[in-house]
């Protein structure tokens, strides 16, 4: 009877350090950009549940530098052994809802899809800058297929894919 209630705590100790492992704390306000972006992902066929469980945070934050010559919309971070922590939002990006979104596409990109930046300035997605956000959301649907088709995780996959036809 006493070995039983061991285990059974023993069981429920475990249960909630695997959630608390399993969980990522995520802004409501993120929350619906976020499965547009996991739906996208599943439709090109790249896993993120790994990715996903990665992080900590997917934050709006106030704490990122909003100045002249040194604007962070966004940003993933980095813990101290350089392992990926968490993914920031300015709260100057919620000004309008297309750049918030752009915004956060730009940085999943990073984490999710394995991207570094396109361009300097040349509105996509991935440029480091974005002079002209409304040309961007005016063209969404092909931007998001690019974004997809030429992702370093995409064309990973379909190389990794090959690979097996070939050895097959
Ligand atoms: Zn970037």
């Amino acid at each position: 009877m006493k070995h039983g209630l061991i285990m059974l705590l023993v069981f429920l100790f475990a249960c909630t350090t695997t959630f608390s492992q399993n969980s990522v704390d995520i802004d409501g306000r993120l929350q619906p950009i976020l499965n547009d972006f996991l739906d996208d992902c599943a439709s090109y066929g790249i896993e993120t549940n790994e990715k996903l469980f990665q992080l900590k945070k997917i934050d709006i934050s106030k704490e990122l530098p909003l100045e002249e010559n040194n604007t962070v919309l966004g940003v993933v971070t980095r813990d101290a052994n350089n392992n990926v922590e968490n993914i920031l939002i300015n709260w100057a990006a919620m000004i309008d809802p297309e750049i918030l979104k752009i915004v956060a596409y730009h940085e999943f990109a990073h984490h999710f899809l394995d991207y570094k930046h396109t361009c300097q300035d040349c509105n996509e997605i991935m440029a480091v800058t974005n002079s002209n956000y409304f040309l961007i959301a005016k063209d969404w649907e092909k931007q998001v297929e690019n974004l997809f088709l030429t992702s370093p995780a995409y064309l990973a996959k379909d190389s990794k894919e090959g690979l097996a036809a070939s050895s097959f």
